[in-house]
C-alpha cells in the first residue's frame, strides 16, 4: 500500500514537473532563448513597446506588423549568413523598418506637439565601443545611417538638429523634405493623443560570425513631445549599448526613465561586474528596477554566445529573433 502511494505521489510530482518545464519553455521562447552552444550568428529586433491590445490592434494590423518584422529580420539574417558584420546587419535591418510607415521611426515617425517630425537614432559597435548618434533631425531619410556615418566619418559621437542635417548632406546621405515624414495615421494620432502619450520605436542587435556584437535604435520619439525633447534612443548607454565582452542592447519605452536608469549600459554592467547572465541582467533591469521606478517599456538583447532576451513590462512589444539554428519568430504579446 505504502509503495503504491509513493509511486502515485512520484507520478503526480513528475507530471507537475514536466508541466512546469513546458510552461517555462513556452515563456523562454517568447521572452528569451538560452542556447547550449555558442551560436554562429544571432539577431533580435523590436518594433516598439506599448499598450497594444486586441481592441486597438486588429488582426489585420497585427498581421501587417508580423509581416514587416519578418521582412526586417530576413534582411539582417541574410547579411549575417553571408558573413556580413553585425553593424551592417543592424543598420540594414533598421533601415527596412525606418522605410516602413508602420513603425515610429523614419517614414512613420510620430508628430511633435507643433506638428513636426523630429527623429533620433544611435548605433554602437561592440568590438571597439565606437558609437554614433543623431538627435532631433527633421530631414534625413534614414537616421540610423546618419548615426553610423557620425561614428565612422566624424570625431564626434552625437550631432543634433540642423548641424546633423548639414553633416549628413556633406556626407552625401539622402535628404528629404520634412513633409516626407507626414502620414495621415500619425497626424491623426497626434490629434487623438494630445492628452495621452504614446510609445513606439525600432531597434536591432546582432552577433556576427566573427563574434562581434552591435546594437542600434531609431525613433520618432514620443507623440506630442515639446521643446526639442530628446529621448533615450540616441543616447549611448540609455537606449543603445554594445560591448563584445557582454552583450548588445536596444531599448524602447518611456525614454526619460531609460536615460535616468542608464538601462542599456546597466544590463551590460550587471553582466560584467556581477557575473549575471543576459536573461538575469535584462529581467532585473526591466521587470524589477524599471517597474519600481514606474518606467514602462522593454529591451531586446543578445550576448556574445548568441543567447537572446526580450523582456518588457508593458502590455506588448513588437519583437522577433533568429539564430544560426533557429528560424525567425515574431511576437507582440506575452
Ligand atoms: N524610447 C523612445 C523615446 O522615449 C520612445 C519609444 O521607444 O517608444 O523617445
Amino acid at each position: 500500500m505504502k509503495l503504491r502511494i509513493s509511486i502515485l505521489i512520484g507520478l503526480i510530482a513528475s507530471s507537475l514537473l514536466i508541466e512546469s518545464c513546458i510552461n517555462k519553455t513556452q515563456l523562454s521562447v517568447k521572452q528569451s532563448v538560452d542556447n547550449k552552444s555558442r551560436q554562429e550568428w544571432a539577431i533580435v529586433i523590436h518594433g516598439g513597446a506599448g499598450a497594444m491590445s486586441t481592441e486597438n490592434l486588429t488582426p489585420e494590423l497585427k498581421n501587417e506588423y508580423m509581416t514587416a518584422l519578418t521582412a526586417a529580420l530576413e534582411t539582417g539574417k541574410k547579411t549575417l549568413i553571408e558573413g556580413g558584420s553585425a553593424l551592417d546587419a543592424v543598420e540594414k535591418t533598421i533601415r527596412v523598418m525606418e522605410d516602413n510607415p508602420l513603425f515610429n521611426a523614419g517614414k512613420g515617425a510620430v508628430f511633435t506637439h507643433d506638428g513636426r517630425n523630429e527623429l533620433d537614432a544611435s548605433i554602437m559597435d561592440g568590438s571597439n565601443l565606437a558609437a554614433g548618434s543623431v538627435a532631433g533631425v527633421t530631414d534625413i531619410r534614414n537616421p540610423i545611417t546618419a548615426a553610423r556615418t557620425v561614428m565612422t566619418s566624424s570625431p564626434h559621437v552625437m550631432l543634433t538638429g540642423a548641424g546633423a542635417s548639414q553633416f549628413a548632406k556633406e556626407q552625401g546621405l539622402e535628404i528629404v523634405s520634412p513633409s516626407y515624414f507626414y502620414t495621415d495615421r500619425r497626424f491623426n494620432e497626434l490629434q487623438e493623443v494630445i492628452k495621452r502619450d504614446k510609445n513606439g520605436t525600432v531597434g536591432c542587435c546582432a552577433l556576427d560570425k566573427n563574434g562581434n556584437l552591435a546594437a542600434g535604435t531609431s525613433t520618432g520619439g514620443m507623440t506630442n513631445k515639446k521643446y526639442n525633447r530628446i529621448g533615450d534612443a540616441p543616447i549611448i548607454g540609455a537606449g543603445t549599448y554594445a560591448n563584445n565582452n557582454t552583450c548588445a542592447v536596444s531599448a524602447t519605452g518611456h525614454g526619460e526613465f531609460f536615460i535616468r536608469w542608464t538601462v542599456a549600459h546597466d544590463i551590460s554592467a550587471l553582466m560584467e561586474y556581477k557575473g549575471l547572465s543576459l536573461k538575469e541582467a535584462s529581467e532585473l533591469v526591466v521587470n524589477d528596477k524599471l517597474v519600481k521606478a514606474g518606467g514602462s517599456g522593454g529591451v531586446i538583447c543578445v550576448d556574445k554566445s548568441g543567447n537572446i532576451s526580450m523582456p518588457f513590462n508593458s502590455k506588448g512589444m513588437f519583437r522577433g529573433f533568429a539564430t544560426a539554428n533557429r528560424k525567425e519568430e515574431v511576437f507582440v504579446y506575452r
